[in-house]
């Protein structure tokens, strides 16, 4: 498809927060359309005279103001240096339109909703989970999120203020693959739906009949952690047909 530079609109950055050298999340105001938790928007900046554009799910709740994204940089790629290294009162391109597919009208009805994440992958999820949706149709929720070390877990307030608010019905699995943590899941995803870890840490039982999953992030994990939950005959929708297993890769 031809872009069409009437879709991007520019965003003032509002915040710049840097976590870990690795990890920023920048607040921008900028007027776009209405989203639903999940989706997201391309952000570009001019770099040598030529508009780089990236997708980035939105952190932020829908209908509120500035709109948040999570970033990794460090990558060998230029964008996310680039928006890494912008300050408040910088310009940045927004796709005005936010899309994707990523929404929780894409997972059918079921009792557990499961939010796999690795890194930055839980942005949608952390929009999602400050909803009343999820909520209001599914009894239980688990937010698993995967990183490398465990100072590469960002938005713990968001975490604590979901347990505060919804005590026994959300369950928070940090998962950490590079150093061992107390009250951590050492190791990663995938393996620990084949063997059982994940249900005995979150204290509940994956079934076709009551688990619907949502994975985003590493194509890797998505891919292997498809892969180990199709072997316990849970179906991935796609295209015309509706599955217990929705997800987004990254790259
Ligand atoms: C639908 C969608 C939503 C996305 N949402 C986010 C988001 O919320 N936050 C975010 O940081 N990225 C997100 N990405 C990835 C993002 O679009 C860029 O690919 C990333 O910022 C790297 O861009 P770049 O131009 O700097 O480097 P590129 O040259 O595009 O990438 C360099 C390499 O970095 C790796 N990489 C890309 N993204 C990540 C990542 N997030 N974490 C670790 N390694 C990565 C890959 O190996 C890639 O080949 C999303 C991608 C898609 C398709």
């Amino acid at each position: 498809m031809v872009e069409s530079h009437t879709q991007w609109i520019e965003g003032l950055v509002a915040s710049n927060i840097h976590w870990t050298p690795n990890l920023f999340s920048l607040r921008i105001e900028a007027d776009v359309a209405p989203f639903e938790a999940g989706q997201y928007t391309s952000l570009a900046l001019e770099i040598g005279g030529v508009r780089v554009a990236q997708p980035y799910s939105i952190l932020s709740v829908p209908d509120t103001t500035p709109l948040e994204f999570f970033f990794y940089t460090q990558l060998d790629g230029q964008l996310s240096a680039e928006l890494g290294r912008l300050h408040p009162g910088d310009r940045v391109w927004v796709k005005q339109i936010p899309e994707g597919r990523f929404t929780l009208d894409q997972v059918p009805p079921g009792r557990d909703l499961w939010l796999l994440a690795t890194g930055t992958g839980v942005s949608p999820f952390l929009s999602l989970l400050r909803t009343p949706e999820p909520w209001q149709r599914f009894e239980h929720i688990v937010l698993v999120y995967a990183v490398r070390q465990w100072s590469d877990v960002a938005y713990g307030d968001v975490v604590a203020q979901l347990q505060a608010q919804y005590g026994e019905r959300f369950t928070f699995v940090p998962f950490v693959s590079r150093e061992k943590v107390e009250n951590t899941v050492h190791g990663h995803i995938p393996a620990s739906i084949s063997n059982g870890t994940l249900e005995r840490v979150a204290a509940r039982g994956m079934s076709t009949q009551n688990s619907r999953f949502m994975l985003c992030g590493n194509p890797g994990m998505v891919q292997d952690a498809l892969s180990a939950l199709q072997q316990r005959g849970f179906v991935r929708s796609e295209e015309g047909r509706t599955g217990h297993i929705t997800l987004e890769a990254y790259w």
